[in-house]
């Protein structure tokens, strides 16, 4: 091979069409060839692809969607009803496109979402998209807005869903992302400068959210590159150049501070001349969710850009009581990842109502939403977390307070251990039969004497409690359910006896219930 006299660096594009040829001469031997199929011509190089897109299914409704949402996110109701409606809508419209039965005028579902920060918004989308298994990206538009070259930017969310699908492209194109602080790239009322690129970034998501080809592979993106190269040669792989826009879904959201006094006015000029009565809204979030597309563009927006987003719907802020059930009862709740993390040090927490209240209303204090939740807690066990798990004490409750004055309470706990482990496997016991209530539906109670022979069984085993009952009652749950089915039964006492024999007691009630 001749070498090419060197006449100074090459040009990005020399520089990339020798990268190629380096990658394919070096890279054929070791891989393995590019397969047959994909050298073939005729064969569509992403074969392996529309494997994976064929097994796209989407049969939820609306109410299954919201269902599963209100497991993990706790209030804003009208916003995952909304929510639930337009993904449906959404991808019963992609699966019929891919089944090449798409209708012509279907417009797409884009969301806004108005809400203060931490209050689910992201939370909310993310969990969304797991239910359905499409790709999510998150990006803030302020990102963009301060970027020189901001069309860059934007199309690299569009990438990033293809990471995110592990390179399937097909899969991507209908993904969904969500772009957060879109207020700030309003134009209107902006005087830092920022509403040339404000209304420059606007024009670029719109080329996204109508419909538009993104290369897969940014020009400056050398590794990117590189992948794509060894894909082809290692796999004979070749990923489709570009990607389509017209399927991935849209949202975006803010605080929109301001938005409230323009709806506000608006309502109030309605009603000035009519003789009627200025209609009573007696919260921001009642205002702010009676906005029109009109308002939104004196805020600042092109009236294209927010043409393309029909769906509107207000989050509202988190009150103490909300953080509460956030904490308690979500399933994406911060206190389950400490559980996790006392229990590998085979510390057992139990965090009693009180103590999680207190921490909800301190974190009410920070004014961040649920945000605000993750920093108590932080606080919190900051110290306990240090100190706890190189002492013996293998239990601790989480009391109103320990959230008070955690350092204090840590002194008391490691002063009189075995008292606080005592309390505490009492405690779990409870706590046992108020989590088989809330997974399988039915009440169990244990009796004093009951709870009191499994807390002490647990302490002399060094077990923690909740693996012994959830050992010990393993088969409760069928059991009981067999019950309910057969004498409508739904309340159950355990008492020494079945904490003794579980086996031949449930298997007692079973038979007695279908004498009944
Ligand atoms: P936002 O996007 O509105 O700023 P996030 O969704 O990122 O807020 O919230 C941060 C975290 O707080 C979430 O990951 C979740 O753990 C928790 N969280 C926030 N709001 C809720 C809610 N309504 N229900 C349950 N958890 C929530």
């Amino acid at each position: 091979m001749n070498r090419p006299a060197f006449n100074g660096p090459p040009s990005p594009e020399d520089f990339q069409r020798q990268l190629s040829e380096f990658m394919r001469q070096h890279l054929q031997g070791a891989g393995g060839q590019p397969s047959a199929e994909a050298q073939d011509a005729g064969v569509p190089a992403s074969t392996g692809h529309q494997e994976k897109t064929d097994q796209f299914e989407f049969t939820y409704k609306p109410r299954e969607v919201k269902d599963y949402l209100d497991r993990f996110v706790i209030k804003q109701d009208e916003a995952k009803k909304v929510l639930s409606v337009a993904l449906c809508d959404h991808y019963h419209h992609v699966r019929l496109a891919l089944d090449g039965k798409e209708s012509s005028n279907y417009a797409k579902q884009n969301i806004i979402l108005i809400g203060p920060t931490g209050v689910g918004k992201t939370f909310l989308i993310r969990s969304a998209a797991d239910l359905i298994g499409v790709p999510f990206v998150k990006a803030d538009a302020t990102k963009f807005s301060e970027t020189g070259y901001v069309g860059g930017d934007v199309e690299d969310m569009v990438r990033d869903l293809v990471r995110l699908a592990d390179g399937d492209v097909t899969r991507a194109q209908y993904g969904i992302i969500y772009i957060d602080e879109i207020d700030k790239i309003a134009a209107a009322g902006n005087l830092t400068g920022r509403d040339v690129s404000g209304r420059g970034v606007q024009t670029n998501l719109l080329k996204l959210m109508e419909e538009t080809e993104v290369p897969a592979r940014s020009t400056n993106d050398i590794a990117g590159q590189i992948q794509a190269m060894m894909d082809f040669t290692q796999r004979g792989r070749k990923a489709p150049s570009t990607i389509n826009t017209k399927h991935i879904l849209f949202i975006v959201s803010g605080a929109f501070g301001g938005l409230e006094k323009i709806i506000h006015q608006r309502l109030r000029e309605a009603t000035i001349g009519f003789g009627a009565k200025e209609r009573p809204l007696d919260t921001p979030e009642d205002v702010l969710g009676q906005s029109q597309t009109r308002d939104f563009i004196e805020f600042g927006f092109e009236p294209e850009f927010i043409g393309r987003l029909p769906v509107r719907v207000v989050c509202h802020s988190l009150k103490v009581d909300d953080l509460f059930l956030i904490l308690k009862s979500s399933e994406g709740s911060i206190i389950r990842q400490y559980e996790q993390d006392f229990a590998a040090y085979g510390i057992e927490v139990l965090f009693a109502d009180e103590g999680l209240r207190r921490i909800a209303e301190r974190a009410a204090d920070e004014q961040t939403g649920a945000r605000g939740l993750m920093t108590m807690c932080e606080r919190v066990f900051r110290n306990i977390k240090f100190e706890l798990p190189s002492t013996k004490v293998k239990r601790f409750v989480v009391t109103r307070e320990l959230v008070e004055d955690p350092a204090a309470e840590l002194q008391r706990i490691l002063a009189d251990p075995k008292r606080e482990e005592r309390i505490v496997a009492r405690q779990l016991v409870d706590e046992f039969a108020r989590r088989f209530q809330e997974n399988h539906g039915m009440k169990i109670r244990f009796t004093e004497a009951a709870a009191d022979m499994l807390a002490a069984e647990a302490l002399e085993k060094s077990q923690p409690v909740r693996d012994l009952c959830a050992k010990r009652f393993k088969d409760f749950q069928f059991g009981l359910k067999l019950i309910a089915q057969n004498s409508g039964q739904q309340e159950f006492v355990i008492d020494i006896d079945a904490v003794q024999a579980p086996d031949k007691v449930l298997s007692d009630w079973v038979v007695a219930s279908c004498r009944k």
